[in-house]
């Protein structure tokens, strides 16, 4: 345990790959603990009777109960405390934004617990190659659309319950926009590891099937599918709607992206602008730095850097590698004929706050200049596929596009279809908690038989019985 108040405030260093070589190569940035400094890490952990961690995390995550086993040196226990509540253990512990971090009470003397690097340490150096075991196998049977992050949640909740689960997919892979989420954040095996858990599971993965074209939701219930889940996400990304959009050299952000991730090859431009200030457009400035060897690229935003809403580690991170901010530029045209030349830029202001407490963007007349490049990456947000849906579904959208159901449990305005998502990864894992509830509600309301609460996925009793996040702080320090 620390010994002193400076060691308890300092986190354990994370080991990483320097800036200059990371900016050459698609190699992981950050690498695990060893034991021993994630058990000081751990150990930094107050317990805290009312843990922020588990409040801020939107599956209700037992932080606390993994970091304790992981200052004890159980890390099997701590893999296993993970597990109990969160299927995608190997992929959240590289990827998700770590909401518990900046909720974590030590945020306001020093620098939050490593709540996401010791996930990874029960995920690595602990036994995490288990088995989900299901309850008695049920009449009913459940259509999910989608195996990205919500799909395989809902896919989880509902497999473990029973309910026999099939997953169709358009892509040959699963994950949704896992998928996308640059290497250098993660292999891109790790939802693979996660869905092997599964394998016991009464789930099945139905891959390269679109819903909606190759079979519409109205033969899926003919196929006696008692609900259908609709995960879909927003697969298509926003345009910016400026002439010159249609060149050959303008890609969407997750269209690039997907193809570095996988395949065919990528050859990017010499001097590349990448339009956007978000997440997204983070790993795609961060992405063609990688691919580039002169190093050339840019990201224009039309905010201020305060204003930018990718995370400050990304954004700071790019930078470290050599991408070029530029702020309060709008983008106006795209210059070319056959071949991105160039993209004109005008200037913007910031109006005082309107109504939503969120200045909005006045671009300032006759102030346009040139940029030249020949390549341009729009990351101005995403949006649903869903011509091929029935506007009887009634959608509602959120925050980032994809689609919801119009009632609180996620059905939509077609009884027994429920459609729901996230901004984040975890996010839409709650959003799958939320529908796989909604749909063994309704299954269960329909064969007069009480809801079914999420039986032990490892088959072992009853799942913990405290309210998750509260209890008797297990230690004092
Ligand atoms: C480039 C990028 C990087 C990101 N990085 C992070 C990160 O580091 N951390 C984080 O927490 N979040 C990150 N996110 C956000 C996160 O990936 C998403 O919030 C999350 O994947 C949404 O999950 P979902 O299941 O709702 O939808 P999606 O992941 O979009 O999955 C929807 C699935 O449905 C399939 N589908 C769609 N229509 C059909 C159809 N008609 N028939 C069959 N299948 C269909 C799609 O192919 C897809 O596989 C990132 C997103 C992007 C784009
Ligand atoms: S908020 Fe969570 S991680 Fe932070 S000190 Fe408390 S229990 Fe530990």
């Amino acid at each position: 345990m620390p010994t002193d108040e400076h060691s308890r405030y300092e986190r354990t260093p994370i080991p990483e790959e320097p800036a200059r070589d990371r900016a050459a190569s698609f190699i992981e940035i950050r690498h695990p603990y060893l034991p021993a400094d994630a058990v000081l890490e751990a150990q930094r952990c107050l317990q805290c009777a009312m843990p922020y961690c588990v409040q801020a995390c939107p599956i209700d995550q037992d932080a606390r109960g993994y970091i304790l086993r992981i200052a004890e040196g159980k890390f099997d226990e701590a893999a296993l405390v993970t597990l109990r509540e969160n299927p995608l253990g190997t992929t959240l512990c590289k990827v998700c934004y770590h909401f518990c971090e900046d909720a974590c009470i030590m945020h306001e003397r020093g620098v939050p617990i490593a709540i996401r690097q010791l996930k990874r340490a029960a995920m690595e150096l602990g036994k995490s190659d288990l088995c989900y075991v299901p309850a008695a196998l049920r009449e009913e049977r459940v259509a999910i659309v989608g195996a990205g992050p919500a799909g395989l949640m809902a896919a989880w909740e509902l497999g473990l319950r029973g309910y026999r689960v099939t997953v169709f997919e358009q892509q040959p892979y699963i994950g949704g926009q896992v998928g996308e989420i640059p290497k250098y954040h993660m292999d891109g095996y790790e939802i693979e590891v996660d869905a092997e858990r599964f394998r016991n599971l009464p789930v099945t993965f139905v891959m390269g099937k679109r819903i909606g074209t190759d079979v519409t939701i109205e033969s899926l219930r003919a196929e006696g599918y008692s609900a259908i889940y609709l995960a879909v996400g927003t697969s298509d990304h926003k345009r910016l709607g400026i002439p010159g959009e249609s060149l050959p050299e303008v890609y969407g952000a997750i269209d690039l992206l997907k193809e570095v991730n996988k395949g065919p090859a990528v050859s990017v431009g010499a001097r590349i602008v990448v339009i956007g200030g978000g997440d997204v457009a983070m790993d795609a400035v961060r992405s063609a730095l990688r691919l580039q060897p002169h190093k050339d690229v840019t990201v224009v935003y039309r905010r201020t850097r305060d204003k930018m809403p990718a995370g400050h580690e990304e954004s700071d991170e790019a930078e470290e590698e050599g991408v070029r901010f530029l702020y309060e530029l709008s983008p106006v045209e795209i210059l070319g004929t056959e071949h991105v030349e160039g993209i004109v830029v005008r200037k913007t202001k910031l109006s005082a706050p309107g109504p939503s407490g969120r200045p909005s963007v006045v671009p300032v007349p006759g102030s346009e200049e040139t940029i030249p490049c020949d390549m341009v990456i729009v990351a101005v947000g995403e949006a649903p596929a869903l011509a091929a849906f029935p506007a009887a579904l009634d959608l509602r959208f959120g925050a980032q596009g994809w689609p919801e159901g119009k009632n609180p449990d996620s059905m939509t305005g077609i009884e027994g279809i429920f459609a729901s998502g996230g901004k984040s990864v975890v996010h839409a894992m709650a959003a799958g908690t939320r529908s796989a509830n909604g749909i063994d509600a309704y299954l269960s309301r329909k064969a007069g038989r009480p809801p079914t609460p999420r039986p032990d996925p490892f088959g072992k009793g009853d799942p913990p019985a405290l309210p998750r996040g509260y209890g008797a702080p297990t230690w004092t320090p």
